[in-house]
């Protein structure tokens, strides 16, 4: 089997901002573009991006999941990164458009097309460190993918890390190359010292997220993750999870959470710890790995919550229940 994101459809859609305006998008083959070696992006990284899905129902209909709140999120990234503003109804269209071009390409699920919304700095000024580009190029690069879980696929092992950060900060919130370029070293070596699939970033004993996911933990009828700040990404697949679970009943605790408390709670034997994130929608963490020692959640694996709440939401996305919330487009 190929690995998440390394299949793409032959074209995706590409606009320009020319410092006034931006120009009507065009279809492009998706395998390369060009850009000038002293593109503002390639220097100081200014670029941010959206990983969203597209999903196959059963009637043959095409739907995308959460588009607007997406955009809104990509928006946001934008005006964060000094980039130019991005328009969201020409955004919408060319996910919409591009989408709709392949539509025959999404798979069925448990696959869907994962959609890849990126915007970058492009001005050809090296001498630019503290000053915005004026131009950029913004593109949506399709990816069918296929079911994130295996058969076989065991609960992860998370490496807490309570001393260095993911990113800057007041950047967390953003999905920019560069925070997870800065996490990478962490990453790396954690999996070789500690046979670890993720770090778990608890900076002063604050528990955050890890390099590409969000973080929840169950606890009986509660669920606890920490509240929205600047410092950790807002995912969108958490507030869909944590919508979902309050509709179930469960009690929701947004609040801070301190690895003390988290240690504590995850050695009750029915405890749950799972990543939430779109790729995966919820996955199952099983081992903690703190100060040299493995701390067992629970009972090691996937939980019946976690499961429970996976497909609640793969049911909405799938078509298999009705679309409450209104998260879904129809293309
Ligand atoms: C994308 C991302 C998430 C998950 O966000 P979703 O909208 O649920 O996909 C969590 N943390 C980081 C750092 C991310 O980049």
């Amino acid at each position: 089997m190929t690995s998440f994101g390394t299949v793409f459809t032959p074209e995706m859609i590409l606009t320009h901002f020319d410092g006034v305006s931006w120009s009507t998008p065009e279809l492009v083959p998706s395998e390369r573009i060009s850009i000038h070696p002293a593109a503002h992006v390639l220097h100081y990284a200014s670029t941010c991006f959206e990983g969203l899905k597209a999903f196959r129902h059963a009637d043959g209909s095409v739907k995308i999941f959460r588009l607007d709140t997406s955009i809104a999120r990509m928006q946001q990234s934008s005006k964060k990164m000094s980039l130019p503003e991005i328009d969201p109804e020409l955004t919408r269209k060319m996910v919409i458009d591009i989408v709709r071009r392949f539509s025959t390409a999404v798979p069925k699920p448990p696959g869907s097309m994962y959609i890849r919304p990126t915007h970058m700095g492009t001005e050809p000024a090296i001498g630019k460190a503290a000053v915005a580009s004026m131009t950029s190029t913004f593109f949506v690069l399709l990816s069918p993918v296929g079911a994130y879980f295996s058969v076989d696929s065991s609960a992860l092992r998370l490496l807490l890390e309570v001393d260095k950060v993911r990113c800057a900060p007041h950047m967390g919130m953003v999905k920019t190359g560069g925070n997870y370029a800065s996490a990478l070293g962490l990453i790396t070596a954690a999996k070789q010292t500690s046979q670890a699939d993720q770090v778990l970033f608890c900076p002063d004993g604050d528990v955050q997220e890890t390099g590409a996911a969000n973080f929840i933990l169950i606890d009986g009828n509660e669920i606890i993750t920490k509240a929205l700040d600047h410092t950790f990404l807002h995912g969108i697949t958490r507030d869909s999870v944590l919508t979902l679970a309050r509709d179930l009943g469960m009690n929701i605790s947004e609040r801070t959470l301190s690895v003390a408390e988290l240690i504590e709670r995850v050695t009750k034997p029915n405890a749950e710890a799972a990543l939430s994130g779109t790729a995966a929608v919820l996955a199952p963490v099983g081992t903690l790995i703190y100060q040299g020692q493995e701390i067992t959640v629970g009972a090691g694996n996937e939980g019946p919550i976690t499961r429970k709440l996976r497909q609640a939401l793969n049911a909405i996305q799938w078509g298999e229940t009705s679309d409450s919330y209104g998260w879904l487009t129809t293309i």
